[in-house]
């Protein structure tokens, strides 16, 4: 099934429209046509069943047949708060694998040891639209501003949310023994730069509730890390 997105503000009245660079796509590659059935998100968690009533380049408009629930989500929402990393192309492939896996957002962070200040979150959010499509899920995962690791420390998180914190050097409790696979509820896991939490941060983390998992017995690159700890919180 190939999935298309138009925002929720673009449905109503039994129909809905798909603009921009999407509508292109349908058209101009596609070659989609009047009387062609869509499954159209509105990433927010609805399927639609559309057909084309008028497609240009810059705009394809729809009538709606029926809605649906859509699936591909996890019982359990999980935030990753991965650092920002040396090279950007590793970030954007764990962003990609972590939407692919079913997180519900992503925070990048900057940490004592992250290399890069600043990322691009607009080329982040295009590469969660296609991995939500490419992946058929029907929620499209947020992708924050980069915080800095303190302030992300201190951020409230809803009644019972499962607070995590990746360290290599964490040998007795590993991922699955604190989040068993098919839990419900909100987990947030936070993921190190290359050169690993400080010390420092390490006591931070745990003086905010942070439990430190391990990850297996072997030292990952912080990106497989990320993508291995988003796949065993959305494990059913
Ligand atoms: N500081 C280490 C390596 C850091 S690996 C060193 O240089 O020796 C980068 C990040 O990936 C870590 O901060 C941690 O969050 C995560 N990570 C890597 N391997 C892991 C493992 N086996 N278990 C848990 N987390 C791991």
């Amino acid at each position: 099934m190939e999935l298309f997105y138009t925002p929720r503000a673009s449905v109503a009245g039994g129909g809905l429209v798909i603009a921009g660079e999407e509508a292109a796509h349908i058209v101009t590659v596609l070659r989609r046509r009047e009387g062609d059935a869509l499954a159209v998100t509105d990433g927010e968690g609805a399927l639609y069943d559309a057909v084309i009533v008028r497609a240009t380049r810059t705009e394809v408009r729809c009538s709606v047949r029926g809605t649906r629930a859509g699936g591909g989500e996890p019982s359990r929402r999980v935030v990753l708060a991965a650092s920002l990393l040396r090279n950007p192309g590793r970030f954007e492939m764990l962003v990609e694998k972590a939407v692919e896996l079913g997180v519900a957002a992503v925070q990048p962070i900057v940490a004592e040891r992250t290399v890069p200040r600043h990322g691009r979150r607009e080329r982040w959010e295009k590469i969660a639209l296609a991995a939500m499509k490419q992946s058929c899920r029907t929620r499209l995962p947020r992708v924050e501003e980069p915080a800095d690791f303190r302030a992300f420390l201190a951020s409230p998180w809803e009644e019972g949310t499962l607070r995590l914190i990746a360290h290599e050097q964490e040998s007795r409790t590993t991922l699955p023994a604190a989040a068993p696979p098919g839990g419900g509820g909100m987990a947030v896991i936070a993921v190190g730069p290359e050169g690993g939490f400080s010390p420092d941060e390490l006591a931070a983390a745990a003086a905010a509730g942070y439990v430190a998992v391990g990850l297996g017995p072997r030292r990952l690159r912080a990106e497989t890390a990320a993508i291995l700890a988003v796949g065993l919180l959305t494990f059913p």
